[in-house]
């Protein structure tokens, strides 16, 4: 559930997250309110675990402090890149490989828009769907995929309402944009789509690279 204030009267509402950008009626003053996409006490979800071993070879890492920010480190052991997340909720842990790095930085995106659905409880929500309706849980890059396009339906919504006077239940309702501009986000969005294309296919292309240089 989102918990979030009443804009006309300030009465704190629970909305389902299916109800995100969707109205819904004030129990106190019956006024509409937009449901936010993130509640005021959305959980962020769990911190990685502090484990540094090389997500390659498996080789331990020298000593370390828990880092505060994220870098790229290299394997003492087998001197490839270690991407180091010590926020992201993701990956159970914080050293990473160059592909789940790639994964954070695009949900991270989807939940830096306003209109974006990459938040840990939205992960979560679509995660649990696509487990249920398979009865296996999926990979990170399907939950992510199919959040994108999650995304991208908000945006055509938002688009379609940019230009509509809306009325909800008899009364005029602005719609929700945040200021920013829906053909614009929209046109944004698809930048990603094809920007994770591009990333899927630069690490196929690569892991087919390395095993041709593991058996020559
Ligand atoms: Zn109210
Ligand atoms: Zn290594």
């Amino acid at each position: 559930m989102i918990r979030y204030a009443c804009r006309h009267c300030a009465e704190v509402l629970e909305s389902p997250h299916s109800m995100v950008w969707h109205l819904e009626e004030c129990c106190a003053c019956h006024k509409p309110n937009w449901v936010p996409k993130v509640g005021e006490d959305e959980p962020t979800g769990p911190e990685p675990a502090f484990e540094p071993i090389c997500p390659h070879c498996h080789a331990a890492l020298p000593e370390q402090a828990r880092p505060a920010r994220k870098y790229v480190d290299e394997c003492t052991q087998c001197h490839r890149e270690i991407y180091v997340e010590p926020q992201q909720f993701l990956y159970p842990t914080m050293f990473l490989t160059e592909e789940q790095a790639g994964y954070i930085n695009f949900i991270d995106q989807l939940n830096y828009w306003p209109f974006g659905r990459g938040s840990w409880q939205d992960y979560e929500d679509m995660k649990a769907h696509i487990t249920a309706k398979r009865g296996a849980e999926p990979p990170v890059r399907e939950v992510v995929a199919a959040l994108i396009e999650l995304t991208m339906t908000a945006c055509q919504a938002r688009e379609k309402q940019a230009g509509q006077k809306l009325i909800y239940k008899g009364r005029d309702v602005e719609p929700l944009l945040n200021g920013s501009d829906p053909k614009h986000d929209r046109e944004e969005v698809l930048n990603l789509t094809a920007e994770v294309k591009k990333f899927e296919k630069d690490m196929r292309d690569a892991a087919k690279l390395n095993r041709s240089v593991a058996q020559p």
